[in-house]
């Protein structure tokens, strides 16, 4: 059963509660309500204060149309499924000449158009599989939503984020790490061996903070090669430019480390049963 609980200064006065607007933490949106699913999910209802707009077409002062309600999945708060009831404005251009009719209110710092995630729920998955080693299925649980549903919010922006060649600017020390992924058909699960190439340059302290930078299939030198000549001459030159035949002695390394460790009984980065003893 439902319990709507009105926001503690909102449901007394006309204005906005600064209170919970900055528990939410949303700029540009008002909580007007907080409410609990039978299911245990939190409902936040929010909204953007009224404000005189122009058709993004014309310019020409547009005349509210009303609103409409999309609701986003946001952060899991306070251990429970959240959902932000955005009340999107809408408004309607008046100018008989424009070809715009009527335009609903965006923001991309709240939410993509038609995206089903917030930014920031994004942003938030990106940052648990990346530095916390989460699974896609386990922030779906947390977040109350089909493994789909997440993974189809973030793939483009990792799409994105890999094309963006800027993460290799400043490498000038390159580690390269074979790993093999799984064990069972690559037809099921796509491509067992990787490459992954690793940032090992030292900050101003002298401090090395691996930074993986690219994953690619197969492990195999002409691998490595093409990504090298993919990045470019400027690449290459910067890292060995400032640390001469480094990338050669680092690739060799980390192979004959991960050979061992693919090995050994009880191999721990795939948990498979390795080799009795072997090497
Ligand atoms: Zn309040
Ligand atoms: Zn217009």
């Amino acid at each position: 059963m439902s319990e709507p609980t009105g926001c503690c200064c909102a449901a007394t006065t006309p204005s906005y509660c600064d209170h919970c607007d900055l528990l939410v933490g949303l700029d540009g949106l008002h909580v007007v309500d907080v409410d609990k699913t039978g299911h245990g999910v939190l409902v936040v209802t929010m909204e953007s204060a009224p404000t005189v707009m122009g058709c993004p077409t014309c310019g020409v002062v547009a005349e509210s149309h009303g609103r409409r309600t999309t609701t986003l999945v946001d952060i899991p708060c306070f251990a429970r499924p959240t959902r932000l009831r955005w009340r999107k404005r809408t408004w309607r251009c008046l100018e008989p000449a424009c070809p715009t009719r009527v335009f609903t209110e965006q923001d991309e710092q709240i939410a993509r158009p038609r995206g089903l995630l917030t930014t920031r729920a994004c942003r938030w998955v990106i940052e648990q599989v990346r530095r916390e080693h989460a699974s896609i299925h386990g922030l779906a649980r947390q977040l109350g939503v089909a493994w789909k549903t997440v993974w189809g919010s973030i793939q483009p922006i990792l799409a994105t984020l890999a094309d963006d060649e800027a993460r290799f600017a400043g490498v000038t020390t390159l580690g390269v790490d074979e790993h093999l992924w799984h064990h069972v058909s690559p037809r099921k699960r796509g491509p067992k061996e990787l490459t992954g190439m690793v940032d090992l340059t030292r900050d101003k302290d002298g401090r090395v903070r691996a930074r993986l930078l690219d994953l690619v299939p197969g492990r195999s030198g002409t691998v490595y090669k093409t990504w090298l000549d993919q990045r470019g001459t400027a690449f290459k030159a910067g890292g060995r430019g400032r640390h001469p035949g480094p990338v050669p002695r680092l690739q060799e390394r980390h192979r004959r480390q991960t050979r061992r460790r693919h090995r050994c009984p009880g191999c721990s980065p795939c948990g498979r049963p390795g080799r009795p003893g072997g090497r």
